[in-house]
């Protein structure tokens, strides 16, 4: 669909109206904004929109919603535009775009943070790191706190403090029907039970507030390498040095091409390689004890694990996912790192092909998986690894060789799959919603999204269907 035909399907009378007493920034098909604002992460997502819906306020979401029930138009909610399958824009719809709300408010004595549905997750650290505290979240700074709370939140923190959703206080929520409710446990408790894990699908959350968690501002973290080759005695030594880890060591096995960025030798660039990346959130001392054996196996060709501010080891992983970039991502949970997993795994990660492309395993466990899983909507807490084998090009070419790698692979390790994290699924249909949830969680959420909006209108997130 081209911009022109967009804007002929939407009435100019009821935007304007719209416009009277809108705060934020009404941005139509064929102005200077347009290209800019309905652009999302993933470079490989091109959509056109009827209307961005640029929010500055809860009165400016109130009246979006109202606008979009009023003119039939489908809607999309953007909170930092990070969905892999690009969830944020539609064509032909309302983008309610929630970037501008970027108010952060933190209590150093209650030692809670409050965060409006615009804020990046490097802003949030920024404010909280100020007073030695810290909110767990993901592991890339320019991903959006809403969507990734909404979905459940797994990152550095999780095996000391828990998930994401594990902090959530309360949340302020527009509704289906443009009322804002408010969600804790002690007001609406099914609401806030399935905000925690069930996405997008029960409203609109104008502001987030979280517990906090001590985090001394200097970490030991940071990432070994050892060359591609020697990945499956690599992996295989991690596994087993892993299972004595402490909640405060949290890793991820990255496979990749090594880049050609100042901090890797020349003759590095361009080559396979494997590396474990850490964070140890407690006493340095104590994870340099823990991570020796680590260092000492095989020959790393490359050691950056060191001393440094937590807020700069958050943003070590931002040059390898820019926006802009094409990506394609299939994940999968596995309960452990078999030998057979290991191989399949080495056996890939040597065919990679773009020097862009670089996937993740995390590290899974810790007080995220002791938590009751019936607690709150996201599933798989018992989980033992996620992998997120995730294709990375600068442009449309390569991309579709490398998309087909990631299936191959993907589908390699069918036999392994246990649960997936919602937040880590394309556009994969119904039955593979249902899978992530389980089937007793989705008939819960199910029953939850009757009751909160028994019409779907918010449908364009990894739908539950009333
Ligand atoms: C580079 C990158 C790194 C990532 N790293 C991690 C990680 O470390 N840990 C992790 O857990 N996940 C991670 N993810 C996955 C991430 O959690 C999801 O992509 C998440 O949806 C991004 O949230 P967003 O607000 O940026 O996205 P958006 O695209 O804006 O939104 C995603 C979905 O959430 C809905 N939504 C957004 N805001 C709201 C709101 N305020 N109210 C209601 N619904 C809303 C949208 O409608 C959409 O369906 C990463 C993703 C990327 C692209």
């Amino acid at each position: 669909m081209t911009a022109i035909a967009v804007r002929t399907n939407l009435e100019a009378r009821a935007v304007e109206e719209l416009e009277r007493s809108f705060r934020g920034e009404l941005v139509r098909p064929g102005e200077p904004a347009y290209d800019e604002r309905r652009k999302v992460w993933n470079g490989s997502i091109e959509r056109f929109p009827a209307l961005i819906a640029r929010c500055a306020g809860v009165a400016d979401v109130i009246a979006a919603v109202r606008f979009a029930r009023d003119s039939g138009l489908a809607v999309a909610v953007r909170g930092g535009g990070h969905s892999f399958p690009g969830l944020s824009v539609c064509d032909g719809g309302l983008v309610i775009d929630l970037g501008p709300l970027k108010g952060i408010r933190v209590d150093p004595e209650a030692r809670t943070a409050r965060a409006q549905a615009g804020v990046l997750l490097g802003e949030l650290d920024r404010e909280t790191q100020a007073f030695g505290l810290a909110v767990p979240s993901g592991i890339v700074t320019h991903t959006g706190v809403a969507g990734l709370t909404l979905g459940g939140g797994i990152g550095w923190l999780m095996r000391k403090h828990g998930l994401t959703i594990d902090q959530l206080l309360a949340a302020d929520v527009v509704t289906a029907d443009g009322e804002l409710v408010r969600a804790s446990e002690t007001e609406n408790p099914d609401l806030f039970w399935g905000l925690r894990g069930g996405g997008g699908n029960f409203g609109i959350v104008t502001e987030f507030e979280f517990r906090l968690n001590p985090l001394d501002p200097t970490v030991l973290a940071g990432p070994i390498f050892w060359p591609m080759s020697e990945s499956a005695s690599v992996l295989r030594f991690y596994r087993d040095w892993i299972a004595e880890a402490p909640d405060e060591l949290m890793t991820i096995v990255v496979h990749r091409k090594a880049p050609p960025v100042p901090f890797v030798p020349p003759d590095l660039h361009g080559e396979l390689v494997v590396g474990v990346a850490l964070c140890y959130a407690g006493p340095v001392e104590d994870g340099e004890r823990f991570v020796r054996p680590l260092r000492k196996f095989g020959s790393p060709v490359l050691d950056l694990c060191e001393p440094k501010p937590f807020l700069a080891h958050q943003g070590m992983f931002d040059p390898s996912f820019p926006h802009g970039w094409s990506y394609y991502m299939r994940a999968c949970d596995v309960a452990e790192l078999t030998d057979e997993v290991i191989d399949i795994t080495v056996d890939h990660s040597l065919r990679i092909r773009s020097p862009l492309t670089a996937f993740p395993i995390w590290q899974r466990g810790g007080a995220a998986a002791r938590i009751d899983e019936q607690a709150t909507a996201f599933n798989g807490r018992g989980a033992g690894y996620s992998f997120n084998v995730t294709a990375v090009t600068e442009s449309a070419e390569g991309f579709d060789e490398e998309r087909e790698w990631v299936r191959n692979f993907w589908s390699a390790l069918a036999p392994h799959h246990t649960s997936v994290y919602v937040n880590f699924l394309m556009d994969e249909g119904d039955e593979r919603i249902r899978q992530a949830y389980g089937a007793e969680k989705y008939d819960k959420l199910k029953a939850l999204k009757r009751r909160y909006d028994p019409d779907n209108f918010f449908r364009l997130n990894q739908n539950i269907k009333p």
